[in-house]
């Protein structure tokens, strides 16, 4: 199978292949754990886990890193402001490890409520700081580096492709455009890759500055801390090694945090970094930007609150293409939630049919089968024309659809196993997980509703389907068959 992706630096869709034979190094821009992730933060990480799905089920294996910022993201892009983690500490009175710790634990719980497939390294950015240090330090040899009152700086101007990840302009960049500018910068591009604790600043984290990264050294002990770009070039370098295949993140860190990631990386290895970069678009909120101000960032917690589960949102998101701006309103949220119940209900159809003997391909010619194996097959194409989720959906729906006014005679079970499968790999929507079978004392009211119906008994039948009801089954009567589902409670 050829997947195919956006890369942001050809600026192309282009065919994947990975450096080394079936294997993917894979890193995602993770989380600052100062707050509970929004709706947005969340739409990426099911993105990414959807790209996930798709290598593993082309065959390959994945090596992948998510980092967790827990130290070192400050609230301006200019290298100025507080950092996040002793914001957070401020606002909850409590230490920046204890919020880097609950929010941590918060986003761990997230992405298992999401079905996110956990990486093989999920690494905190205070385990990394001797690999921070090392990095600056091999900048500092190769002359990319420089001292100002508040930290050491990335010398930008010495890394003469800078400008062209982002197609930046730099000559609007010293026009002040970007970000207000400290006078001791020599570039306005130039970025903190250590920050020093200042004296009046009074830190829960924060390391003694080795020596040896300095150009005016002093007796005095220096504390400091690093910078966010610097975490993210020291984690994947140490973990995926110099090169790596794919790297993903939001849309808003092209022209500064990948930039940035791309400018010390490639200085201080003398190779590209990345070979395939992959970048998501944001959520919006009725239309408006997600921000603090409007209190429009919904957690999950909020989500559920209305009813909505995590996997009802992971539908809403899946509806939409990782490139596009999506746009959420319980609307939207609503009919993702129709969408899913509709699934969960045909998923349970498997529960009652039967294996037929003939297979898909010799039933081609009897035209009532509905053709199955074709379709997991298209949606795995659909899935590998970059990400294409809206695709994938709808040949769900064409196929759930036939399926539902099939007769469950003309159902092969083997076959609408593995589309569910298939769909449950790709997607993790978790439809075969959601929808066990019902109990033999269901079966039982289900059959002598059957009998009743079959001898024209109505109002026993209409008793028995009561009864169902209360047990939350439904029973739809085709022409043929009488096919139970679930009845789905908001929780
Ligand atoms: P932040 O906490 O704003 O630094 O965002 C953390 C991550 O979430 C970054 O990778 C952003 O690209 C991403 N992100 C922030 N806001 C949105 C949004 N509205 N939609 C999608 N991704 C977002
Ligand atoms: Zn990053």
């Amino acid at each position: 199978m050829t997947l195919k992706l956006h890369n942001t630096l050809t600026g192309n869709i282009d065919e994947f292949i990975p450096q080394h034979g079936n294997k993917v190094l894979f890193y995602s821009c993770g989380p600052t754990v100062y707050n509970y992730l929004h709706i947005g933060n969340w739409s990426a990480y099911i993105y990414w886990d959807t790209l996930v799905r798709i290598l593993i089920a082309d065959g390959y294996e994945v090596d992948r890193v998510i980092n967790i910022t827990d130290v070192g993201h400050l609230t301006s892009d200019a290298d100025d402001g507080e950092d996040k983690l002793e914001k957070g500490a401020h606002r909850e009175n409590k230490t920046a490890q204890e919020i880097a710790k609950f929010y941590t634990d918060d986003f761990i719980n997230g992405m298992k409520q999401l079905n996110l497939i956990m990486p093989q390294h999920l690494a905190k950015a205070t385990d990394y700081i001797p690999q921070q240090l090392d990095l600056i330090r091999k900048l500092k040899q190769k002359g990319f580096t420089y001292q100002i009152n508040d930290g050491i700086y990335f010398d930008t101007s010495k890394f003469p492709t800078y400008a062209n990840f982002a197609h930046l302009n730099l000559n609007e960049l010293k026009a002040g455009v970007r970000v207000k500018f400290n006078p001791e910068k020599r570039n306005h591009s130039d970025f903190a890759l250590w920050k020093f604790t200042l004296n009046n600043e009074k830190r829960d984290m924060e390391w003694e500055t080795p020596t040896d990264i300095l150009d005016n050294i002093t007796d005095e002990k220096i504390m400091g801390f690093p910078g966010w770009h610097l975490e993210c070039s020291a984690m994947a370098l140490s973990i995926l090694g110099q090169t790596i295949d794919i790297h993903t993140g939001g849309i808003d860190h092209i022209p500064i945090h990948h930039s940035n990631e791309i400018a010390q990386s490639e200085a201080s290895t003398g190779v590209k970094f990345s070979n395939y970069w992959l970048h998501n678009n944001h959520l919006k909120v009725n239309g408006t930007k997600i921000s603090k101000s409007l209190n429009n960032g919904y957690t999950l917690a909020d989500l559920a609150k209305k009813g909505f589960s995590p996997l009802d949102f992971r539908m809403f998101v899946l509806q939409g293409n990782y490139r596009n701006e999506g746009n959420f309103t319980f609307e939207n949220l609503q009919s993702a939630q129709n969408r899913l119940r509709n699934w969960l209900n045909i998923a349970v159809i498997r529960h009652q049919i039967n294996d037929t003997i003939e297979n898909d391909n010799d039933k081609i010619k009897g035209n009532k089968t509905v053709l199955l194996f074709a379709t997991s097959q298209a949606i795995i194409e659909a899935a590998n024309n970059d990400i294409g989720t809206p695709q994938v959906l709808s040949i769900i729906d064409d196929a759930f659809s036939k399926i539902e006014n099939a007769s469950l005679i003309n159902i092969n079970r083997h076959a609408f196993v593995h589309l569910l499968e298939t769909i449950d790999d790709i997607l993790g929507l978790q439809l075969i997980d959601q929808t066990p079978d019902i109990t033999d004392d269901i079966k039982k009211i289900i059959l002598e509703r059957n009998q009743a119906r079959d001898q024209k008994d109505w109002s026993r039948s209409d008793e028995l389907r009561n009864e169902l009801t209360k047990l939350n089954i439904n029973i739809r009567d085709n022409k043929k068959d009488s096919v139970w589902s679930y009845i789905h409670q908001n929780n």
